[in-house]
């Protein structure tokens, strides 16, 4: 699933291609045909992000909002767009550029108390300044649960995927199995504050890389990561592999109900 910083370039991209204008919005496919009816013909006057969330603001106080989930992918072009190809969800165009939206989780039109509400369930985005890193603390120190899970909950911390959470516990030197309570707020200063530049970075090159200089593949003379997802990092999706800090083989496991991979020798609880 795209993390946040995918959905922060998502925002940009379509204020620099559609802001500003007035959008002609249709559903090829059909099953947003009444959605695009309503937004058709407004006025797209912002676009956001807020965690996994994608959102245009159009006038009339309509909010177009869009969860790509596992699957949801968004194309663009210019000029006149092509004859649709696939189940094309949404399609939006100005003349001079088109996008269109496939399979996403959710594609709706809210209202004002809709959008409050939606926000209101999401937790602080470490890509947004408006984001409140105190009150994430208070509900990761009262909970039992795994950090690497309460730091997924969406409704706690919001735009983080398993990507950025797993490499920023290896980065803090923490488990991902410790609980929540054990935590401290040192701790977590650092690892929002790791988790804010790592995203930048994610949203500056469009894909994550979490390793430090000393540890790339220029300093350390080994081959660039060769994997689908991308990227330079330390333990995701290297199982078996030998750190790249202490040469330990990185291990795996499940934990509430996704992967999770760790270094036994450099994440150790406190
Ligand atoms: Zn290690």
């Amino acid at each position: 699933m795209p993390e946040g910083h995918t959905i922060r370039r998502l925002a940009d991209r379509h204020r620099e291609l559609l802001g500003g204008q007035r959008v002609s919005a249709s559903s090829p496919q059909g099953r947003f045909a009444a959605g695009a009816a309503l937004i058709s013909g407004e006025v797209l006057e912002e676009t956001d992000a807020h965690g996994k969330h994608l959102l245009h603001r159009y006038g009339d106080d309509l909010t177009l909002h869009v969860h790509l989930g596992l699957y949801g992918k968004f194309t663009d072009g210019t000029g006149a767009p092509p004859p649709p190809v696939g189940e094309v969800r949404l399609r939006l165009a100005t003349g001079d550029h088109w996008l269109d939206l496939r399979g996403p989780a959710a594609c709706e039109v809210l209202a004002p108390p809709e959008v409050k509400a939606l926000l209101g369930r999401l937790g602080a985005d470490p890509l947004r300044d408006d984001a409140d890193p105190d009150t994430a603390y208070v509900r990761l120190r009262r909970s039992t649960k795994p950090i690497a899970a309460l730091l997924l909950d969406q409704s706690i911390v919001a735009g983080t995927g398993l990507i950025f959470v797993t490499e920023a516990l290896f980065r803090a030197g923490l488990p991902p199995t410790m609980p929540g309570r054990a935590l401290t707020p040192e701790a977590w200063r650092e690892i929002w504050a790791d988790l804010r530049a790592l995203m930048r970075a994610a949203v500056e090159v469009g894909r994550i890389d979490t390793v430090h200089v000393a540890h790339t593949p220029e300093a350390m003379g080994r081959p660039p990561r060769m994997d689908r997802h991308g990227g330079e990092v330390y333990v995701y999706r290297r199982t078996g592999q030998p750190c790249l800090v202490c040469e330990s083989p990185v291990r795996t496991a499940p934990l509430a109900g996704r992967n999770s991979y760790w270094c036994p020798t450099c994440q150790v609880s406190p």
